[in-house]
């Protein structure tokens, strides 16, 4: 077995890690005390050949695979995890999933615009009444009316939303779910951003369509299909979204061994303390333990695609990783981690949304329950 990336990955590595140190970690606690996100910056990620890794080079992406797409959000999510999240969700949630469901005609519109970097897209599955339910509770829906589709009702938590151009949407007819590419040009209203713990400046918030019409091209594979492509785009987004907790916890470990090899106390480095070291054990442990699952389960979307297990694993450990190792390197800084001179709080609050975002811990532990007792 080999533990070594891909040169082409650690070549896509080094080129977002680089960038991520140079224009993202500069500002990253600004976005977090002013909410405020980049937008620039992320059309300069597109300009750069950034977003799109998963899209083929016929649409202008890179051609790479799922695991190289994690790889590259655990390098954003190291200097920003807000960042990491807006990135994750443009590129996973919304240009791969209309790579992989749309037709040539949507693709050729879409994707060229959204890898660029001059679009950007939300994903919106969550409704105010609709959370792990998502399908169950729905109440967007969706009618046919002569040669059109009108769309109603609204959304809620939508990662991009305030600054989106371009939305994936499911909405409901009955018992009949569809997917849609919506235009914030066909009257998409996105009336309020949530304020929120963490992830402050990754933009979050709520959508409306009130009487939304748009042509039937703007359908997704056709009328019907959204649970398919809601279960396969959970899987994808679980196994590549579990990096940005990764990134997360490496950066709050490295900040932890640098401070125990500082600080004194008692006329010792803390560092020397077996209860410090026991920490820093732990978290590097499990941190690896989780990356090793991460490589795993993203490596296996491609072609496992129907068995939600590694990647509902992968992002349940991960996500619990993130906040226990932000938590104790937070511990490890002592009162001055408690305070805003430092970013230990923040890596604890973005640490955190990785537990409840793209299905919550419990929903995964059911996922994964539920597939073993199937097998
Ligand atoms: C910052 C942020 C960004 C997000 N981005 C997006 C996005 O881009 N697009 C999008 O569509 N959504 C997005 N979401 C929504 C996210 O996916 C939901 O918040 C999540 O699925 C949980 O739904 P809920 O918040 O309504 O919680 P609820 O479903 O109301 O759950 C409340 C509690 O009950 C538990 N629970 C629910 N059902 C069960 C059960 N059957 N068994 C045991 N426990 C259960 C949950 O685990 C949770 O602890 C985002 C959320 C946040 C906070």
């Amino acid at each position: 077995m080999d533990f070594k990336l891909p040169d082409d990955t650690l070549a896509i590595r080094d080129l977002v890690r680089e960038f991520s140190q140079k224009k993202i970690e500069p500002i990253a606690a600004k976005m977090d005390k002013e909410d405020h996100f980049p937008v620039e910056l992320f059309r300069e990620m597109g300009r750069l050949g950034m977003l799109g890794l998963t899209i083929s080079q016929e649409y202008g992406g890179a051609g790479m695979d799922y695991l190289t797409e994690g790889v590259a959000l655990e390098e954003i999510s190291y200097y920003s995890g807000s960042f990491g999240l807006s990135y994750g969700a443009h590129n996973n949630l919304v240009v791969d999933n209309i790579h992989r469901n749309a037709n040539k005609e949507q693709k050729e519109r879409y994707l060229p615009g959204l890898i660029s970097g001059e679009k950007i897209g939300s994903l919106c599955l969550t409704e105010p009444g609709a959370g792990s339910d998502a399908l169950g509770g729905m109440k967007t829906v969706y009618e046919l009316k002569a040669d059109h589709y009108e769309i109603n009702g609204s959304k809620t938590f939508i990662t991009n939303a305030p600054v989106a151009e371009v939305f994936l949407v499911y909405a409901r007819n009955g018992k009949s779910y569809s997917a849609f590419i919506l235009e914030k040009a066909d009257g998409v209203e996105t009336p309020r951003k949530i304020t929120k713990l963490g992830m402050r400046g990754s933009p979050t918030g709520e959508v409306v369509f009130r009487n939304v019409v748009v042509d039937r091209e703007r359908i997704v594979k056709g009328e019907g299909q959204a649970k398919s492509i809601i279960y396969q785009g959970l899987n994808a987004e679980r196994a590549v979204l579990a990096f940005g907790p990764l990134g997360i916890a490496r950066r709050a470990l490295d900040e932890a061994i640098n401070y125990s090899n500082q600080r004194e106390q008692f006329g010792k480095k803390i560092g020397e303390f077996e209860l410090i070291q026991e920490k820093l054990a732990y978290m590097f442990t499990r941190l690896e333990a989780a990356r090793l699952l991460a490589y795993k389960a993203a490596s296996l979307v491609g072609d496992k695609m129907s068995d939600p297990s590694f990647a509902a694993a992968s992002i349940m450990l991960a996500s619990e990783t993130g906040t226990q190792v932000a938590k104790e390197a937070l511990q490890i800084f002592g009162g001055y981690g408690y305070t805003e001179d430092y970013p230990l709080g923040r890596y604890l609050r973005d640490a955190i949304l990785y537990e409840i975002g793209a299905g919550t811990t419990e929903i995964r532990k059911i996922v994964i329950a539920k597939a073993l007792l199937k097998s």
